[in-house]
């Protein structure tokens, strides 16, 4: 598996998808509550799962126990404890290999 740091311009991308997300839903929101719902509910969940989807085909994650690289289940990406600090972006997650519960690096896969 191949696999490098996120530059900037990833973060960025991230950062520009989730906006549109937002702006979609909020957008919906006034044109679709409440009458419709069931449809803005629809737009919701299909959104957040594209985006999971995308998020968990680009990243890998590191073990920072004991460097085991590895994948993570679509839910996974949806529940785990996520967060940013100046070293970058990370995950609480348990490691396939060692079982540490860890702050893990997301790194960004490459074909
Ligand atoms: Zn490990």
């Amino acid at each position: 598996m191949k696999f490098t740091k996120p530059t900037g311009g990833d973060y960025g991308r991230s950062i520009f998808y989730i906006l549109i997300f937002m702006v979609v839903i909020t957008l919906g929101a006034v044109w679709l509550l409440p009458d419709l719902w069931v449809l803005w509910l629809l737009i919701v969940i299909t959104g957040t799962g594209l985006l999971v989807a995308w998020h968990r085909g680009e990243t890998v994650y590191r073990c920072p126990n004991c460097d085991h690289v590895y994948e993570i289940s679509f839910w996974k990406d949806l529940i785990a404890p996520h967060g940013v600090d100046k070293e970058g972006a990370w995950l609480l997650l348990r490691c396939p290999n060692c079982g540490e519960r860890k702050k893990t690096r997301v790194l960004k896969r490459v074909e």
